[in-house]
């Protein structure tokens, strides 16, 4: 799963995603992922995990991870091949979510390629790029469609007219939504693989006197604007992140406090773009190694086990499954067992986000 990094030149998108290969995950337990330049692999912070590994005496600790691809190169007039605008748009195809960085900072002496800092007009500057490119792509998809449906094929008929539907939405210069389908109507949509589709959070790169205390003008309006998205806006300091990502841990901590922040930028990031990509965690713990999987909202357990191994979901018997909170109140796994507050779920259990799972299985 991988979100992509967007937004106009100059914004601090790529302070923000050396920020995110600086802090990046250690590559040997992450073997799924991309070896490529413009793909960056971090961690995703879980507080869960340290407390199950100081409670199991845990050797080691491994967190999910997820990765971030840097899309430079967005410009206006990309759609029409600006600035090998296409290049980039079909790489935008290639992500599950996109992260859209806005310039919500002021500095005279970083140029802004539109002369102003103006974030409303900014976003949408990118956002018409993707619905110029998904009209395009409509087109093209109307024209085929119309040459089969002369046979009349009511099949072709029913996707004719959502695409229409989907087109009215695009030309009113609006993004595309599930809440503005029907169920039947968004499993068709999902098939054309829109780029404007893609479930999206903003990112505010705003100054460091920004960071802490009341937000600034722009950002409340940013926030306002993307209102009826339903879409989050994390306020970061790029230049600050990319500081932070090189320190150890200790330092860090330190270092966000003197800032008056709870946690870095980038880490909020990181957890609000896993949930924008639907991925919850269950957690393994004992002795050995206290590890985060990541699964899909709504994995069985089986198919949650097979995250683990194959022969997991193969052999599958049941999990034995208390949530962490229920774990943390115990004290320790045999505790919650006394207690009665561990599970056995079969096949058919639909996994949790904070399951401390045991799976039983025949080899
Ligand atoms: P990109 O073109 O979107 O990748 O933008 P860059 O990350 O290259 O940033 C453009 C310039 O803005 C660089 O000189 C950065 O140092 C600067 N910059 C990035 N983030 C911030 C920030 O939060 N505050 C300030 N003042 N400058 C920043």
């Amino acid at each position: 799963m991988k979100i992509g990094i967007v937004g106009l030149p100059n914004v601090g998108k790529s302070t923000l995603f050396n920020a995110i290969t600086k802090a990046g995950a250690e590559s040997a337990n992450y073997p799924f992922c991309t070896i490529d330049p413009n793909v960056g692999v971090v961690t995703v912070p879980d507080d869960r995990l340290e407390e199950l590994r100081v409670m199991n005496n845990s050797q080691k600790v491994i967190a999910t991870a997820i990765e971030f691809v840097d899309i430079a190169g967005l410009v206006r007039g990309a759609s029409k091949g600006e600035g090998l605008g296409n290049k980039f748009l079909s790489h935008i195809r290639e992500v599950d979510a996109i992260a859209h960085v806005v310039r919500c900072f002021e500095d005279g002496n970083i140029v802004h390629v539109e002369g102003s800092v103006g974030p409303i007009r900014d976003m949408e500057t990118i956002n018409l790029e993707l619905i110029f490119a998904d009209l395009e792509l409509l087109e093209r998809r109307i024209e085929r469609s119309k040459k089969v449906a002369k046979s009349g094929d009511k099949m072709v008929q029913r996707e004719l007219e959502i695409i229409e539907k989907v087109k009215g939405i695009l030309e009113s210069n609006r993004l595309i939504h599930e809440k503005d389908f029907t169920e039947e109507e968004w499993e068709f949509v999902k098939l054309l693989q829109l780029l404007t589709a893609k479930p999206t959070l903003y990112i505010a790169n705003v100054s460091e006197e920004d960071l802490v205390g009341e937000e600034n003008q722009m950002v409340k309006e940013l926030k306002e604007h993307v209102k009826d998205d339903d879409a989050e806006v994390i306020l970061v300091c790029a230049k600050i992140e990319e500081e932070i990502a090189q320190l150890e841990d200790d330092e860090k901590q330190m270092f966000l406090e003197e800032l008056g922040l709870q946690q870095s930028g980038l880490d909020r990031v990181i957890q609000a773009g896993y949930k924008l990509l639907g991925l919850i965690t269950y957690l393994t713990t004992g002795p050995q190694e206290t590890r985060a999987w990541t699964i899909t909202e709504g994995t069985k357990a089986p198919q949650a086990a097979g995250k683990i191994h194959t022969d997991f979901e193969k052999g599958f018997i049941r999990a034995e499954i208390t949530s962490f909170e229920d774990l943390k109140k115990a004290g320790s796994p045999s505790a919650a067992k006394e207690k009665g507050l561990t599970r056995l779920e079969g096949k058919d259990y639909v996994m949790k986000d904070g399951d401390v799972v045991l799976f039983r299985f025949n080899v």
